[in-house]
């Protein structure tokens, strides 16, 4: 066989999508713009310090899952990759006293009905409801049509598993997170499970504690760059080819058939085309005419992009390992028209020099305009100043030992997301709102043209990781239809 595949993108989405293309046989050629592959999977080093640019929790994570299989497949993970579950998961301040939100879920609800035994109905309530969720791992499902062994399509079997899970996400699929915490009396309680921003369906943090309590929800060892080292590795050892620093000005079309791509330095020929840029971005920037499908129009009209301002400190001082309990601010933050109350940190010590803390925090706000705006009116560098400064006085308010030990501030802002992937603001996933319906996986191929196929986050809302990962997955499946081969 000698169809060459273009894939446009070396995240999460186009290397699986490689890796499978490439067991499966074809020619396969990964196109990617920087000089690395991982796209928003990445981590970077400053000044001695790795900060942990994505991966939190990783949903696949644990054995138990369908994704754990294609994070082995690809290469994420294997035997030799330890996954840590740093527990408690968060935790906050409050009037001296430090609450926790415990992997565990009855943990959590026997510690916090203590504190607050007006909340003990709900909060049993909520723990039955997280284990019902429990049932509902994200299925990996093989598409209609494809050759291959065993193949696994969503059937009654897999409804009959999901069936104890429909109510509780019935339930919080139609409220915001703002109006789950509401329920609960205590503030304590109320800012605990303030973790997801409050215009996401409250299954987001319901689904969050499911996976914790099942055990998944890790973090491999070394972070996003070193998996992201271990899936390409898997690639070019199968054979597949990866051109760094070349960046895709547009796919080609011709006779309603993709050609190839564009780049830079020329045209590269193709059979088949699969775009993991993100979506909305490659729609509006990759194609003479971009398909008309009407899929791809309900994925832009539907798409509430998930952004955040990121911002990462080296200090030389030994701080509490894997989370900061957050605080409140004496004095607010204010950076974007926005104001910041709380503050808290993931926290790495072994990603710093010895006897520091590398540091970073995910401000979850579209502030995408506000920084726009900034850089065109030449205040973009003083702004992110600004807001490193009023950081790190909180910070050393806080913790008094940091005070003259920070040795390094770096602010990504939606537009560092914008410039590094070029993604659509600078989003690196999906918010689902109250009523949006869940599971719903965009159907990835064009009809328009022939050969046009799309992976990545958008594919699925809410996206990330395991959405990236399983419509790598689905594309590669996709071409073996098209070219009616065995998909591996
Ligand atoms: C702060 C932060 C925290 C996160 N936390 C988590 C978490 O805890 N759990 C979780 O599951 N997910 C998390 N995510 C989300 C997750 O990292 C992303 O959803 C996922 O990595 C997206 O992968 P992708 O392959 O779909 O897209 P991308 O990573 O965007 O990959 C697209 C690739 O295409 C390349 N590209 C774009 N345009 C061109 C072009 N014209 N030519 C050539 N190449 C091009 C880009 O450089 C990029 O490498 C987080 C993300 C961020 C930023």
């Amino acid at each position: 066989m000698n169809e060459h595949i273009i894939i446009i993108g070396a995240g999460i989405a186009g290397l699986t999508a490689g890796i499978y293309a490439k067991r499966s046989g074809f020619d396969v050629t990964i196109v990617e713009q920087h000089s690395i592959a991982g796209g928003m999977c990445t981590s970077w080093k400053r000044g001695g310090y790795l900060f942990e640019g994505a991966m939190h929790w990783m949903t696949g994570s644990s054995p138990e899952t369908e994704a754990h299989r294609l994070w082995r497949d690809t290469g994420a993970l294997s035997d030799n990759v330890t996954v840590l579950r740093g527990d408690p998961f968060r935790s906050i301040e409050w009037n001296g006293q430090t609450v926790h939100l415990y992997r565990d879920i009855d943990r959590t609800v026997k510690a916090l009905a203590a504190l607050s035994p007006e909340d003990e109905k709900p909060l049993r309530r909520l723990a039955k409801d997280v284990k019902a969720v429990t049932k509902m791992t994200m299925p990996i499902f093989d598409i209609k049509g494809v050759k291959m062994k065993n193949p696994k399509h969503m059937g009654f079997g897999f409804m009959f598993k999901m069936l104890p899970a429909m109510p509780a996400m019935m339930k919080y699929g139609k409220i915001s997170c703002a109006e789950f915490v509401s329920a609960f009396k205590h503030p304590a309680i109320r800012r605990l499970f303030n973790f997801i921003t409050d215009d996401y369906a409250a299954t987001a943090v319901v689904s969050t504690l499911a996976t914790l309590h099942s055990g998944d929800g890790g973090y491999p060892e070394g972070g996003s760059l070193p998996m992201v080292h271990r899936m390409a590795k898997t690639f070019t050892g199968l054979g597949g080819k990866l051109m760094l620093n070349t960046h895709v000005k547009k796919v080609n079309v011709e006779n309603g058939r993709t050609a190839g791509i564009t780049t830079e330095s020329g045209t590269l020929t193709a059979d088949a085309v699969i775009v993991t840029r993100e979506t909305i971005a490659a729609l509006d920037k990759l194609f003479d005419s971009p398909p008309g499908d009407a899929w791809l129009q309900t994925l832009r009209k539907n798409t509430t992009p998930a952004v955040c301002t990121f911002v990462s400190i080296g200090v030389r001082a030994e701080l509490p390992d894997c989370t900061i309990p957050e605080w409140e601010l004496e004095t607010p933050i204010t950076y974007a028209g926005q104001t910041l109350r709380y503050l808290s940190f993931y926290s790495h010590r072994e990603h710093a020099p010895s006897g520091g803390t590398a540091l970073t925090a995910a401000l979850m706000t579209d502030t995408y305009d506000f920084w726009k705006k900034a850089k065109d009116e030449g205040r973009y560098e003083a702004e992110k100043q600004a807001l490193g400064e009023q950081i790190v006085r909180a910070l050393c308010g806080k913790y008094s030992e940091c005070e003259g030990k920070i040795e390094v501030v770096d602010i990504a802002t939606p537009l560092t997301y914008e410039r590094y992937t070029g993604a659509y603001r600078g989003s690196w996933m999906s918010i689902m709102k109250p009523g949006a319906r869940a599971g719903m996986m965009y159907p990835a191929y064009s009809e328009n043209i022939n050969g046009l196929y799309f992976a990545g986050h958008r594919m699925m809302p809410p996206g990330g990781l395991p959405v990236a990962l399983s419509s790598g997955r689905t594309a590669a499946q996709l071409v073996c239809r098209q070219f009616d081969v065995e998909f591996k």
